[in-house]
Formats: structure tokens, C-alpha cells, sequence
């Protein structure tokens, strides 16, 4: 990730105020509201250990509980080894891999959804989020074929 300057008289934000954000809604997922947020109910989960398995939303299971959700650190992986989830990584890459949006855009519909509190986010870091997420949708329009 670098740093990103929004212009136009908007927030600079730098790699750490933006790493710092990403970590502190990453570690501040509960996984049951993780798991719900995603579509899944909570029954669909299964306890093995200290993780959690659950039918994996990036490939589609529908037979096998192939990711696991570790809640210690707020990892996941899925156990399928075709599946783009296959390294681990944290909740909020589960959720750029799900809904295949792009990790700022993520960010801010789960901070829309839980609100800021949620995550403990202050006013500066919800406006650095609304920043980062306008350059992605512009970015995104960019990108878009005409
Ligand atoms: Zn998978």
C-alpha cells in the first residue's frame, strides 16, 4: 500500500494512519457478525479448536467447510488449494476476495454498516476513510471500458 494524496485540498493520508485503520477494524471484528455480514448464519459455523469452519464464500462450497476463521488473530484461510483464498490473510481480505470490491471501498461499507463505534474509529480516521474511498471509486471509474 502507498501513501495516498487526495488533492484538491483533501486529507493526505499516509501508510501508517491507513495501516493503522485497517488493523483496527480487522482486530475489532467479532467473527459472528463477520460471519453474518457475509450471509452466512451463525449455525453454519462449526467450532474445531480454536477456529471455525465454514463453507467458503470465495469458491462457493456449499458441501465442505473449507475456510477457517481463526478468531485469535482475525485470520482466515480456505483449505481448497484452487481457491484465491488459499493464503491466509486477515477478515478485511476475506471480504475484498467476497464481494470482490477493492479494500477502501470495503472498508467504509463495513464502517456504513457497524458504524464507527463499532470499531472504536475516531472522527479524523472516518474522514480519511471517506477520502480513500473516493479515490477508489474514481480509480474505478477510470479503469472501467468505456
Ligand atoms: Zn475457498
Amino acid at each position: 500500500m502507498v501513501g495516498t494524496n487526495t488533492g484538491k485540498g483533501g486529507l493526505t493520508v499516509n501508510e501508517g494512519a491507513y495501516s493503522a485503520i485497517c488493523a483496527q477494524i480487522n482486530s475489532g471484528f467479532e467473527i459472528q457478525k463477520l460471519v453474518q455480514y457475509i450471509g452466512w448464519k451463525p449455525d453454519k459455523m462449526v467450532r474445531s479448536g480454536d477456529v471455525y469452519l465454514v463453507h467458503c464464500p470465495i469458491h462457493q462450497d456449499s458441501v465442505f467447510r473449507t475456510l477457517v476463521l481463526n478468531p485469535r488473530n482475525n485470520t482466515y484461510h480456505c483449505k481448497h488449494v484452487n481457491c484465491a483464498g488459499n493464503r491466509p490473510s486477515d477478515f478485511l481480505d476475506l471480504l475484498v476476495k467476497v464481494f470482490n470490491k477493492s479494500l477502501p471501498e470495503v472498508i467504509h461499507d463495513v464502517v456504513t454498516h457497524f458504524g464507527p463505534e463499532y470499531f472504536r474509529l475516531s472522527t479524523k480516521q472516518v474522514a480519511i476513510i471517506g477520502e480513500l474511498v473516493k479515490v477508489a471509486r474514481e480509480q474505478r471509474l477510470i479503469e472501467k471500458p468505456a
